[in-house]
């Protein structure tokens, strides 16, 4: 990690955990507050995972993954350590547990499961974390992150470069395992899986998808950056050769349980909640705050409950959108000023789009790698009055690095304007719908038959962990997504 990074990225946890924000949703009514203590041992999920994820409202998944879960924890090898389960309400593709026993799925990995032994799969390998106590040892080894410590992600090796301030900007650090613990976990997976009545070899093929969504960059849904993982070909390998052992030893038919997972997930959102914002043609909005500004061409961007991050693509600069409060211009910039430990701070008033607005510029001063006091990162943050409401654009880059990214820090605070396109504001969340194939049909002629655009075949092909030239036969079930 270079330091920049670094400064950069303390510069986040340090601003996400301490701006007084008036609730940490990014929407229009709700609050979430975040209580100090830690919830008791996991039986219920950790508010500062819901307050960055968001809790997905679907009685039937919750109650599915509840039952399931509860069934292999008890198999397990340490049934008292398996808490509880939560599916929240993130397109990212990913499963993780923290240490206090708690398994969390988000809604974007059940939309990639194409069957309940691929669920069961990587439930097994979440729940090998918590068995295997592998947050325990890491929390241990690791004492530089604050707050709740995701770990067991089924990406271990999460992040690389440009990811990491994205990411760790988040109030949540995401612990990256080794590959012992990894291996570990695919064998607990398999292990778990079988007892529980599932064929352990849909686990390997799960690898297979998320390998595909690692190497295709044109799905927008599928920020890449988040679910880096180079070692998915290898995985596979190894699991498929457990899985085949796992299943001589059942000495029985496993089950793969395809239609029944499908209709489970039937009506399930897939992609970004267009509520709660999104990008199109590189401007975000956000329908229920009604607001939009630009994003910096090129930048990736992460879309969460508490705030909207973007990243230049090298991981040389930062931009985020968070709520900051009520409290008026000078008192949150007196407050940001502070936090941010700056130095030389200069704020200057001015408008956006009519919008009141203020522009603070300044060092921040801290603390580098090798423990020297001095500059770790430059700012330019406009803070933007919309009634009552005060949003800080916060942008953070290298030390002296101003002059490179101020004027792209400008043009996307200065693009910040009251969004009123109706087709903007109307936007809906796209959901999963299961549909049934003819005999003979490929994927490609099926989903056509669907009204889906050439544009997503490969988007879909992926989602149903197919190929476009698979032929399917008559009254399968497949994927399509769609209002
Ligand atoms: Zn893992």
């Amino acid at each position: 990690m270079q330091p920049t990074l670094t400064a950069v990225v303390r510069t986040g946890l340090t601003l996400t955990l301490l701006l007084p924000l008036a609730g940490s949703r990014l929407a229009a009514t709700e609050t979430i507050a975040v209580p100090s203590p830690p919830p008791v041992q996991g039986a219920q999920p950790d508010p500062q995972v819901i307050a960055q994820f968001g809790l997905l409202d679907n009685a039937k998944l919750q109650a599915y993954i509840d039952q399931k879960g509860m069934q292999m924890g008890r198999i397990s090898d340490r049934p008292a350590d398996v808490k509880g389960f939560t599916v929240v309400d993130s397109p990212i593709i990913n499963a993780f547990a923290t240490p206090d026993g708690h398994v969390y799925f988000t809604r974007g990995i059940l939309a990639y499961f194409n069957n309940e032994a691929q669920f069961s799969g990587v439930l097994g390998h979440e729940i090998g974390h918590i068995t295997a106590r592998h947050g325990q040892k890491q929390q241990t080894r690791s004492t530089a992150i604050n707050g709740a410590i995701l770990l067991g992600s089924i990406f271990s090796k999460r992040i690389a470069s440009i990811a990491q301030p994205a990411t760790q900007l988040a109030s949540i650090g995401l612990l990256k395992y080794g590959r012992d613990d990894e291996t570990e976990s695919d064998q607990l997976g398999v292990k778990y899986s079988s007892k529980i009545g599932y064929d352990p070899a849909s686990m390997a093929d799960f690898f297979l998808t998320l390998s595909r969504t690692e190497q295709s960059s044109g799905a927008a849904t599928v920020p890449t950056f988040l679910s880096s993982h180079p070692n998915s070909a290898d995985r596979y390998t190894t699991v498929k050769k457990l899985a085949q052992q796992a299943e001589q030893q059942a000495g029985r038919q496993l089950a793969v349980n395809r239609d029944q997972y499908l209709r489970l997930i039937e009506g399930l959102p897939y992609g970004d909640n267009p509520r709660e914002g999104y990008v199109e043609n590189s401007v975000f909005y956000h329908p229920d705050l009604k607001f939009q500004f630009p994003v910096p061409e090129g930048w990736k961007s992460q879309n969460s409950p508490s705030q909207f991050q973007m990243a230049e693509p090298n991981g040389k600069a930062v931009q985020i959108l968070l709520p900051a409060g009520n409290k008026g211009l000078d008192e949150t910039a007196q407050a940001l000023a502070q936090q941010l430990k700056l130095q030389n701070a200069q704020a200057q008033k001015t408008t956006v789009n009519n919008f009141p607005a203020l522009v603070i510029q300044g060092d921040q001063v801290g603390q580098d790698q090798s423990g020297q006091q001095g500059v770790t990162a430059s700012t330019l943050t406009y803070l933007i009055q919309d009634g009552q409401t005060i949003y800080a654009l916060v942008g953070l880059c290298g030390p002296g690095t101003l002059g490179t990214y101020g004027s792209t820090f400008q043009r996307t605070a200065q693009g910040f304007r009251r969004l009123t396109d109706a087709a903007k504001l109307n936007k809906q969340p796209e959901r999963v719908r299961i549909k049934t194939a003819k005999a003979g049909q490929t994927l490609a002629q099926a989903l056509a038959a669907n009204g889906i655009s050439s544009k997503r075949y490969d988007e879909l092909a992926i989602l149903n962990g197919m190929k476009t030239t698979d032929k399917m036969t008559a009254g399968m079930l497949f994927k399509v997504v769609g209002k």
